[in-house]
Formats: structure tokens, sequence, C-alpha cells
């Protein structure tokens, strides 16, 4: 079974916290914990354990991820720089022979992706390919909505309008409308095909945006504001409006994005704290065909704020585990896992 993770912050990990993605998880903490003085989350204060890299990708079967350029709020020609580097980041990736990264961005390339990872046998996990297709989140990098055509011939397929408020649309913790720039840019996505990640949308900005926009919808990353009850989650008219456009919400895998007010004090949160959120979607939409993963892991946060038994991107397969004994299917599980996010893909990509 290939899984896909929705969200991960690779390349901002790569050229903002010096992290390299190819190295084995155990490398990489070893580094942090050598550096002087140790790096520490701004927002924390403490440090967070990696849990991203391609080794692990590869063993944990991992072989889909979308890949985000995620820019905070800045002075405009600082952030559109920010995000072209993360841009060119992933296409240097790719160019490395021995990464074992291609970029996703048709239907042609989805194709063989698959048809090349299911070649790869089990037992030679290093030969699979990983694929990156790339999400912008935050639209703040782009300075016109004009400005899309360019990042879609590189390669963008996934637009996220917000992260906090952006100049195209309220967002986490900035409720408001979509500005006349965020309408804009709906149309050029509408136009070129690109899908639209809800996540971080302001409510008010959500409902508009669907109205609006006749294009794809998903939520890359996002819970259930029903178990915690923040802005940054989907409300239930949000998740059946999500799904009514047969589209896909990936759970995250923080704890406090499962368990309201979580803390580091806190008891132990588990992958049954993950399941109880995608229950939620599957009992609200009436079938399983609208979730899947989308782990934000090293967004922000490490393997101490992530369900206590996955310890790297390759334990995303656990999963399986805790949906089968709250009883899913294998159809549904495998769904959950990966196929949800290929099919919403295998609809959405250009033929190419
Ligand atoms: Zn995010």
């Amino acid at each position: 079974m290939l899984i896909v993770d929705a969200h991960e912050d690779i390349a901002s990990n790569v050229l903002r916290h010096g992290r390299d993605v190819r190295l084995p998880v155990n490398e990489t903490r070893r580094r942090e914990r050598e550096r002087v003085p140790p790096p520490r989350n701004p927002r924390t204060g403490m440090s967070d354990t990696a849990m991203l890299g391609l080794p692990e990708h590869r063993r944990g079967g991992v072989g889909l991820v979308f890949a985000t350029i995620f820019v905070p709020p800045g002075e405009q020609e600082a952030v559109t720089a920010d995000g072209w580097a993360q841009l060119r980041y992933y296409h240097e990736l790719a160019a490395q022979a021995d990464a074992g990264v291609r970029l996703v961005y048709s239907r042609g390339q989805l194709d063989g992706l698959l048809r090349d990872w299911h070649a790869a046998p089990a037992t030679t996990p290093d030969e699979r390919p990983v694929g990156l297709t790339l999400l912008l989140e935050g639209a703040d990098p782009l300075r016109e909505p004009a400005d899309l055509e360019e990042w879609y011939r590189e390669g963008l397929r996934l637009v996220g309008l917000a992260w906090r408020q952006t100049r195209y649309a309220g967002g986490t913790r900035a409720p408001g409308p979509l500005t006349d720039r965020g309408r804009a840019l709906l149309a050029e996505m509408a136009r070129l095909g690109v899908v639209l990640d809800t996540s971080h949308l302001a409510e008010e900005s959500f409902w508009q945006a669907l109205e609006l926009f006749s294009g794809t919808v998903i939520a890359s990353h996002a819970n259930c504001r029903a178990f915690v009850p923040t802005d940054r989650q989907l409300s239930d008219d949000m998740i059946r409006a999500i799904a009514a456009r047969d589209g896909v919400i990936g759970a995250v895998l923080a704890n406090d994005f499962l368990v309201h007010g979580w803390t580091r004090e806190s008891p132990p949160v588990t992958l049954a704290d993950v399941v109880r959120h995608i229950d939620h979607i599957c009992q609200l939409t009436g079938s399983a065909r609208h979730c899947g993963i989308g782990s934000d892991f090293d967004g922000g946060f490490g393997v101490e704020s992530t369900p206590r038994e996955l310890d790297s991107v390759a334990d995303l397969g656990l999963l399986a585990g805790a949906l089968a004994a709250a009883g899913y299917s294998e159809d549904d599980v495998a769904g959950i896992l990966g196929g949800n996010w290929l099919r919403l893909l295998e609809r959405a990509l250009p033929a190419g």
C-alpha cells in the first residue's frame, strides 16, 4: 500500500532550519543534539525532534507527499523570494539522481510513480521513488494573481490562500472575507485547474471561496472543530461542504490539534485520538472517501507533540491498525491512508 501524506513543510525545514530531508531521521536528530546552541522552536522555546527523512518515507511506504512552499508573513519582495527559493529547492532535489525524488504534477507522472513504486519490491524500499506534489501554503509569495501561471508552469498544483491573514484572505485567528485579490486568484486557479486548499481559511473566506470557486477543494491538513473548538479546525458544516465537492481532508497528527488544550504535561495522545477525528468525518459524511492524512510533521512541532505510537514518518502505516481496530474495512483503510488522495489527484491533475 502506498501511503500519501498531504502536508509536509519540507523546503522550509531545509532552507530555514538547516535540515536535510535526504538524511535518515536519526542523523538529523544527532546533528541537532550536537548543535550549539541547540535549535529551539521560537513558538514554544523547546526543542522539536525531527520526524521527516526520505529513508523513513521509503521504509514506511510513504510514496507521495504534498510538499509545501510555506512563507510566514513579511515584506513582499522577501516573501516572494523565499517562495521561489523553496520552489527551486524542490526542483533541485528532484534533479539529484541519488535523492530518489520526483515531482508529480500530471496524471502521467502520477501513473508513472505508482507503476515504479509498486515495481520496487517491498524488500528493497530504497528503490522506491518518493513523489512530491507542490502545495503553496498561504498565497502571499504570489505578488499578483497573474503570477500563478508562472508558478503553475513550474509544477505548483495546490494553493491555500491563507495562513494567518494574507493579502488574499482571512486566516487562522484573523477572521475576515476574501479580498479582491483573493477573488481574482480563485478565478485564475479555476482557469488553470489548481486545487484549492481550504486549510487555515477564516470561516467567512471559506464560504465565499466555496461559492466562487468551481474547481477541486480539499483541506490538506485540518481536524474537527467538534473536538478542538478553534477556528483552525473545520466545523461540521465545513466538513460536509468539502465532502459535497468530493474533497478530501487530511488529519493533522499534532497532539494539540487532536486533543483540545493539550500540553506536554497532558496524558499521552494515541492513534485512537486520530481515529476519533477521522471517524467523526466519516459519520458526518456517510463515507470513508473524504479522509486522508496531512500529518504536518516537522511543521513547527516534533515527535514530542505527536501520538505516542509514532516516532517518525515511517510509522504512518500504524494508523491502519488503529482504524482496523475501530472496525474499518481493508478498503476503507487503504483509502484513508492514500487511496482517497490518489483518486482526487487523478481527477484534479492535468493529463500531461
Ligand atoms: Zn499549516
